[in-house]
């Protein structure tokens, strides 16, 4: 007899355990609420533990050959000079924008897996599966089930815009100025993806308009980020409230498991949010098999909750450091001496 999971959420997270399950003879359904897969999104840094997390389910090499490799990274200050350079020691990232990453993930589907425009306001009617696997981001319904009540995730008063400017780079550089910071770096098809972070009022409005907003907040930075502002795509611009997620006792109940940003959404400063995610979604899928449905959802639990919630603490303090009001010079020297200890 054929196990069977039901996937909420056909994001980075649902599709690549999936592609797990299915590969190992699961019976396998994701609903996904949008109608397809989206074609806007920004640019994901893949560190090795995601590579490895991607090879498992035979999509490794595709990322590789649609993403470019990034080893070195500068953390600048507003007039373009460098407060730390960043040479990777945990090996070569794979940057891939959001977009071709749940493409590659789709594609090693058998079509009719992926069912869109289904969304699950509960689970009640989803009782027939053996396992049920909450992968529906940030503001997941499935958590209230697992944790037995609402948990709301925590917004952090930081908003960002991303997007992409027609043209390559071979710039990877965060430049940090007093309560905001603009990225830059390459992306496929001969472009370059950008953002901006800014800390905000909590019950600030989204800009109505945000190229003038941007320009009259960056135009006076160093000149990459100037030359960034005179050529973006004003219709690719995405504004995302920076959100993370209390603790959670436990990632699952019963026969429920909760993965990615539904678990443990973080702030983008550490650049882990889904590499952590297809790390959950190879850990979940391979406990599973391993260990049938009960011992596998206890076993992904014991491997990923501490070790994710750390990191959710993590990058709360890259990002109050990325994003201080004062002492920046201090903050400058704190990082040059974090860069050298790392
Ligand atoms: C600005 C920014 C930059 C980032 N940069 C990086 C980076 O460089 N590197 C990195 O590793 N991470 C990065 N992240 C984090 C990363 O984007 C997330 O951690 C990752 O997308 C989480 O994947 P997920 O599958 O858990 O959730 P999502 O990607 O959010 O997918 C959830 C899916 O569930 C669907 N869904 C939701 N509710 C329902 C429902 N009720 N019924 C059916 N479907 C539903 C949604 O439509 C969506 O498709 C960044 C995030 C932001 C905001």
């Amino acid at each position: 007899m054929t196990t069977s999971a039901a996937i909420i959420g056909g994001g980075i997270g649902g599709l690549a355990t999936a592609n797990y399950l299915i590969q190992h003879g699961w019976t396998v359904d994701v609903f996904e609420r949008a109608a397809a897969l989206p074609d806007t999104g920004t640019a994901l840094g893949m560190w090795p533990e995601a590579l490895a997390a991607l090879d498992s389910i035979g999509a490794g090499d595709a990322v590789r050959a649609i993403g470019s490799q990034q080893r070195r990274g500068a953390i600048r200050r507003v007039d373009g000079s460098t407060i730390a350079n960043i040479n990777s020691h945990r090996g070569t990232a794979v940057l891939i924008s959001r977009p071709p990453l749940l493409r590659t993930l789709a594609e090693g589907l058998p079509d009719g897996v992926v069912k869109f425009s289904s969304p699950i306001a509960t689970i009640d009617d989803l009782a027939g599966y053996d396992v049920i696997i909450g992968a529906d981001g940030v503001n997941s319904r499935v958590r209230t089930v697992v944790a037995g009540q609402q948990v709301d995730p925590e917004y952090l008063g930081v908003s960002a815009l991303v997007g992409w400017a027609p043209g390559e780079t071979d710039t990877v550089a965060e430049t940090w100025g007093e309560q905001r910071i603009f990225g830059i770096s390459p992306r496929d098809g001969n472009r370059t993806n950008w953002f901006a972070a800014y800390r905000e009022p909590v019950d600030a409005d989204i800009p109505a308009h945000p190229a003038a907003f941007l320009r009259s907040t960056f135009g006076h930075w160093h000149a990459d980020v100037r030359d960034i502002l005179a050529r973006f795509d004003e219709e690719s611009i995405i504004h995302y409230r920076i959100k993370q997620m209390p603790k959670l006792d436990s990632y699952i109940r019963g026969n429920v498991a909760l993965i990615g940003d539904a678990a443990h959404a973080m702030t983008p400063n550490l650049g882990r949010g889904a590499c952590e995610t297809l790390v959950d979604a190879a850990t979940l899928g391979a406990a599973l098999v391993e260990h049938g449905v009960e011992g596998g959802l206890h076993k992904y639990d014991r491997k990923r909750r501490k070790h994710t919630q750390r990191l959710v603490t993590g990058a709360r303090i890259m990002n109050r450091l990325a994003l201080s009001t004062r002492y920046t010079g201090l903050r400058d020297g704190l990082l040059r001496a974090a860069v050298q200890i790392a």
